[in-house]
């Protein structure tokens, strides 16, 4: 299962590559979609080594491997993420929806700290958040795809207030956040997998 949970999320993050540039094209520096291909193509090529391990250690190894691979802003961003995630997991046996909700809390307040950032500000977050939400509430992994999704779409009426676009003013509203779209593909890609291996 966490060979699959691996591919497929990385997968999922190169396939999405054009459409994560065109978003931080309108109002970042365009670099997403490379980066973030980049930073999972490692992780892809890594999986067998990864899916070895158990999924604490796991999570931690393929959060330093973003932090190296992905640059910019978003590598430490998913770094502390997926670090902050593994240390949570780490050790426990029974691994169930509200073990994971309680990890994201916690990987969410890294995400927070590390980019002194608060939902609502056009940013990762702005996904995390509602996800975190809806994991902890006992939604099914279905609904908690669809709200990702949602959520990341729901990013473009706002102005940013964080990191590049936030340059912009005014005329970054009308675009999705590219790292709130990243972490919707990513939620929507480990819904899928933990959906179906039950
Ligand atoms: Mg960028």
């Amino acid at each position: 299962m966490l060979s699959d949970l691996i591919k497929e999320v990385c997968e999922a993050v190169i396939a999405h590559e054009a459409e994560l540039t065109a978003l931080d094209s309108a109002i970042g520096d365009g670099d997403h979609g490379l980066n973030m291909k980049r930073g999972f193509s490692e992780l892809l090529a890594k999986s067998d080594e990864l899916a070895g391990q158990e999924v604490g250690a796991a999570l931690k190894a393929a959060g330093m491997t973003l932090v190296m691979k992905v640059g910019g802003a978003s590598g430490p961003l998913y770094g502390s993420l997926f670090m902050s995630l593994g240390k949570e997991l780490a050790g426990k046996t029974e691994i169930d929806q509200s073990v994971i909700a309680e990890a994201l809390a916690v990987a969410q307040a890294a995400v927070m700290a590390r980019g002194k950032s608060q939902p609502g500000q056009k940013t990762m977050l702005d996904v995390i958040a509602p996800v975190q939400q809806k994991l902890a509430e006992g939604a099914a992994l279905t609904d908690v795809a669809a709200a990702a999704l949602a959520a990341a779409e729901a990013t473009a009426p706002i102005q940013a207030l964080k990191g590049r676009a936030s340059f912009l003013g005014e005329r970054s509203i009308g675009h999705v956040d590219p790292g709130a779209r990243s972490s919707a593909v990513i939620t929507e890609a480990a819904c899928r997998v933990l959906e179906r291996s039950g």
